[in-house]
């Protein structure tokens, strides 16, 4: 494989970013965490300490190359991203390669584990993005070191006093991500921990998802179907704009006419109360014949949650 190739991947459908090209800015992978869930494994290198790895306008000129490709396919790109085999804000350019890239015109996404917000020079590189992801597993300093395990040096309060610093002065959009982990991070009381947290960001979108693929510990298991609709309900109690990404490229707002496809790809993004689900079905002329046989079939879940009866897509189940 061509060094381009390694760096550069894409453009790939992306249900958060559209059609994204993916930035592999970290070789293989190096990471501030070794999550339990990680599906590149465990960490074979762990550190803090930013460093260079490619330089700067090799990345420009294989991102050049490759937009003009797209170009030529006529193939559209919404962004770049960075999104690399281990922590991108771990590459000491990233704000530097950033501020290279802006005049291709393209929006810019980092996917980041956010362990490094505590550093200045990393928010720094960050304002210059679009869009910035930031995982937030955990709150509490147990759970977090259980989940995420951390570089031994990382603190968990500093990195959220520097998620919050970011946050307040930020002009672009934020995204969290928290995992959710059967046993680990899915009580009650830790998920409203963590949606208090996404709360008291500015205009941040929290994202659920689960692990549907092998993770780094084989024991490892995604919370299930009661635990996600939960997790989707306590965010919201805290108006957090909420979204699952559970595996599915589902699009609640892009409609097929199938009504199936339709409901199933609703219910992957977020779940549906009783009453819309009745709705929907209306509105299709349709009737709850459709939903018990997609309950039957294994492609719907219906759970509780405060007496009342929501659908949510079946999810994947990780092999152990
Ligand atoms: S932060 Fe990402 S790359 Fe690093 S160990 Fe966790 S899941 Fe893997």
């Amino acid at each position: 494989m061509s060094k381009d190739n390694l760096i550069i991947f894409g453009p790939v459908p992306s249900r958060r970013l559209g059609q994204s090209l993916g930035i592999n800015n970290i070789p293989p992978k190096i990471c501030t965490y070794s999550c339990v869930y990680c599906q590149l494994g465990r960490t074979l290198h762990m550190q803090v300490e930013r460093q260079a790895f490619y330089k700067p306008e090799e990345i420009l000129r294989a991102i050049e190359k490759k937009v003009k490709d797209a170009k030529d396919k006529e193939e559209r790109i919404d962004y770049l991203t960075f999104v690399p085999d281990g922590e991108p804000t771990l590459d000491i350019n990233l704000g530097k390669e950033i501020e290279l890239l802006k005049p291709l015109g393209i929006k810019i996404a980092v996917i980041s584990n956010a362990s490094l917000m505590w550093q200045k020079d990393v928010r720094d590189d960050l304002f210059g993005a679009d869009w910035v992801s930031l995982k937030i597993d955990a709150v509490s300093e147990d759970i977090w070191r259980r989940v995420n395990r951390p570089h031994k040096s990382l603190q968990l309060d500093k990195i959220f006093q520097g998620i919050l610093e970011f946050s307040d002065a930020f002009n672009g959009k934020i995204a969290t991500e928290t995992m959710l982990i059967q046993d680990i991070n899915d009580n009650t009381q830790d998920i409203e921990k963590i949606a208090n947290f996404i709360a008291g960001l500015r205009d941040a979108k929290g994202y659920i998802s689960i692990p549907t693929r092998p993770p780094a510990g084989k024991w490892v298991k995604p919370a299930n179907e009661h635990t996600i609709n939960k997790a989707y309900q306590l965010f919201k109690e805290k108006s957090v704009i909420t979204e699952y990404l559970i595996g599915y490229e589902g699009n609640a707002f892009a409609f097929t006419g199938n009504i199936e496809e339709d409901l199933l790809s609703i219910t992957s993004v977020h779940p549906m109360r009783e009453e819309a689900v009745s709705e929907f079905l209306k509105k299709a002329k349709a009737n709850w014949v459709l939903i018990e046989k997609l309950i039957n079939g294994d492609k719907l879940v219906e759970v509780k949650y405060k007496d009342k009866k929501f659908y949510i897509r079946k999810l994947y189940t990780v092999d152990s």
